[in-house]
């Protein structure tokens, strides 16, 4: 039996017990958060949200691409949220590799070019790339200045989320 399968049978167990059906759908909570898709991160029991509370978009890294943008974009202007927060963490896979090495070893095995992905935000300082992500958030012509943005760095070994300033 395949994980997915696993994860089914799980499923069937949950919705057995399920009781939140009745949520609306802006965040209860008005928060919108870009996080790594990174295993060892459960945002929500992290930040003490519960279901129904803040839109979570994860990406490799934790990066404002264009389709986090996008996603941030109508997480306020459709649904309400009004404060951001970028978190990345400690011993990120994006410390691992850069983006013309990955790109050139996949021309190699695939033997074919891409268009997209344009990039795969890798960076190799982690505080630095909280700073560049929450900047870029704030310079957004169309994220408005009063949405406050915050960056973080989550420590994987302690489980302690740090402000970068
Ligand atoms: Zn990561």
């Amino acid at each position: 039996m395949s994980v997915i399968d696993d994860t089914l049978k799980a499923n069937e167990k949950y919705a057995q017990a399920f009781n939140l059906g009745n949520l609306p759908m802006p965040p209860a909570r008005k928060l919108a958060i870009v996080a790594c898709m990174d295993a060892r991160m459960t945002v929500e029991q992290m930040l003490g949200l519960k279901t129904g509370e803040a839109h979570i978009i994860r990406n490799a890294g934790g990066v404002l691409t264009e389709d986090a943008v996008r996603s941030l974009i109508i997480s306020y202007k459709l649904l309400g949220t009004r404060e951001f927060m970028f978190i990345h963490h400690t011993d990120c896979g994006m410390l691992t590799f850069k983006d013309e090495q990955l790109a050139s070893s996949l021309r190699k095995s695939t033997g074919t070019a891409a268009v997209v992905p344009a990039a795969f935000h890798t960076f190799s300082d982690t505080a630095e790339d909280v700073r560049a992500q929450v900047e870029k958030a704030r310079s957004h012509p169309w994220i408005p200045k009063d949405i406050p943005v915050r960056g973080f760095v989550y420590d994987v070994k302690s489980g302690r989320l740090s402000e970068v300033k």
